[in-house]
């Protein structure tokens, strides 16, 4: 059982009943539904066989909808495509035209006006480079700096503009009602650029449920300059490396994605690392050396989630892209139990102070017992979720009644979820959790564990109680806790 959790984004290569159910025996802990992408019917079937073959294996994966966000796009273009080449200048006009050699439009006409001069234009994952020399009212006079292709509906990216736009489309907002109201798990959300974004997406989320969590996609220049507060406002991060490595230079990838992931640890947030990290298993059954190593390395960064996307989507051996990352995860967290020194959380003013303290405290006693796993009550995953950023080289159940939070633990490094019912007295609390780690074979009579619970039971946020347990050894009718 590897502890890195892998999330794959499911399309056409992967969408039938069949390789959903071959892509979580693989060891898919996240299924992605990426809006971008297909209608909300065709997102319904899959939604629906997705949670199908999960209660069939009776395994707790998460589902995470990702709204596609304000991407801006080209309008489309005489023959499809046409060539550009440095020293060329190229209008980019308000209004909607079919784009040729010296004009263009996008789906966002009042980016004319925003954009001013000196300002870069960078259409097709940066693939060509404009800049703005002349504004007009009407129209954005562009020097091509490196050419290239342009063609119908590429992306654009402006990496040094502030947009008046909103983070949510007209279109991310019906997703999102249709993510609601389908209970998926995960929300994630494209282009974040401050911490406002995020409060404009929760206020949409029904109060009175707490069903999803958000992700925030760190992917504009905007989000680099604010990642503090976008850490501590979203619930998860995920480390968009594809956009990101058009808005900032690409050089500077490994560096950010390092910081994130440091930052992350200290705010107790779990980061994911996406985009081609086994690209070219896209077509090829097996790997390139650098893939390898980036996606260890992706692990050595401390990320809680490794992602796929094209290599399950649209790629031809999804299966085998996730057996590459199990493969990977297996030698690299080895070396990593036997040389990381536990990893104290950082205990500061934005984590909450009595379950991160009960979380460190497992830690310690946990690697000091040498116990044979940590198993954590949990109403929210939330101390769950803390316990995961110790990076503890055993096993950590994360208990609890209800299957929703189950999913959401599934996101978690090293937490295997687990639902059940949780007795209020304590003694047949653990018997009930000795017969659990029996029945499934997680650990044999008189192995040492440590329990993390809440006297208080059905009360979030009330994780005080740490038990060291023999397995077995919990005599039934016993008084409650002897001194
Ligand atoms: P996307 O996000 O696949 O939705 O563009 C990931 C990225 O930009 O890396
Ligand atoms: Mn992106």
């Amino acid at each position: 059982m590897i502890r890195t959790k892998i999330i794959a984004t499911i399309g056409p290569a992967s969408d039938s009943l069949e390789a959903l159910g071959q892509l979580l025996d693989a060891g898919v802990d996240v299924f992605r539904l990426n809006f971008s992408h297909g209608t909300l019917q065709q997102h319904a079937i899959v939604y629906d066989r997705i949670r199908s073959v999960c209660r069939q294996r009776g395994v707790p994966a998460a589902v995470m909808a990702d709204l596609c966000g304000p991407k801006i796009r080209v309008d489309p273009v005489e023959d499809d495509l046409f060539e550009i080449v440095a020293g060329d200048h190229i209008d980019i006009v308000a209004g909607h035209v079919v784009g040729d050699a010296r004009r263009i439009s996008t789906n966002r006409p009042e980016l004319v006006g925003e954009v001013p001069v000196d300002h870069r234009v960078l259409i097709d994952d940066g693939q060509v480079r404009l800049r703005v020399v002349e504004v007009a009212p009407d129209r954005l006079r562009c020097l091509c700096e490196v050419g290239g292709l342009i063609s119908t509906r590429k992306g654009v990216n402006l990496p040094d503009s502030r947009l008046a736009m909103s983070a949510l489309t007209e279109k991310d907002r019906e997703d999102l009602a249709w993510a609601v109201e389908h209970g998926v798990d995960y929300i994630a959300m494209s282009f974040v650029r401050t911490a406002s974004d995020l409060r404009e997406l929760r206020e949409r989320l029904p109060l009175s449920e707490d069903r999803c969590r958000v992700v925030a996609k760190i992917e504009t220049t905007q989000a680099i300059a604010h990642l503090d507060e976008i850490i501590e406002s979203a619930d998860v991060v995920l480390v968009a490396r594809g956009d990101l490595g058009v808005e900032m230079d690409l050089a500077r990838v490994p560096l950010l994605q390092k910081d994130i992931a440091r930052r992350c640890r200290l705010a107790g947030k779990p980061v994911i690392i996406a985009t081609q990290m086994l690209q070219s298993m896209v077509d090829c059954p097996t790997a390139t050396r650098a893939e390898v190593s980036d996606v260890a390395n992706a692990i050595f960064d401390a990320a809680d989630a490794v992602m796929l996307s094209a290599e399950t989507s649209v790629g031809k051996y999804p299966v085998e892209a996730v057996r590459m990352l199990t493969r990977i995860a297996e030698q690299t967290e080895q070396y990593l139990d036997r040389s990381a020194p536990a990893t104290a959380l950082d205990r500061n003013a934005i984590l909450p102070r009595v379950p991160t303290a009960v979380a460190h405290g497992a830690n310690l006693l946990a690697r000091d017992l040498e116990a044979r796993l940590v198993a954590v009550w949990t109403q929210t995953g939330n101390t769950a979720r803390l316990l995961s950023k110790c990076r503890l080289p055993m096993p950590v159940l994360g208990l609890c009644p209800e299957e929703h939070v189950c999913r959401r633990m599934a996101m978690f490094y090293g937490v295997e979820p687990v639902q059940l019912e949780r007795d209020d007295e304590v003694l047949a609390m653990l018997r009930d959790v000795d017969a659990l780690l029996l029945d499934r074979g997680l650990a044999a009579r008189g192995d040492m564990i440590v329990v993390i619970a809440g006297t208080r039971l059905h009360q979030v946020g009330s994780t005080n109680a740490l038990l060291i347990h023999l397995v077995g050894d919990a005599p039934s009718g016993g008084p409650e806790i002897t001194g």
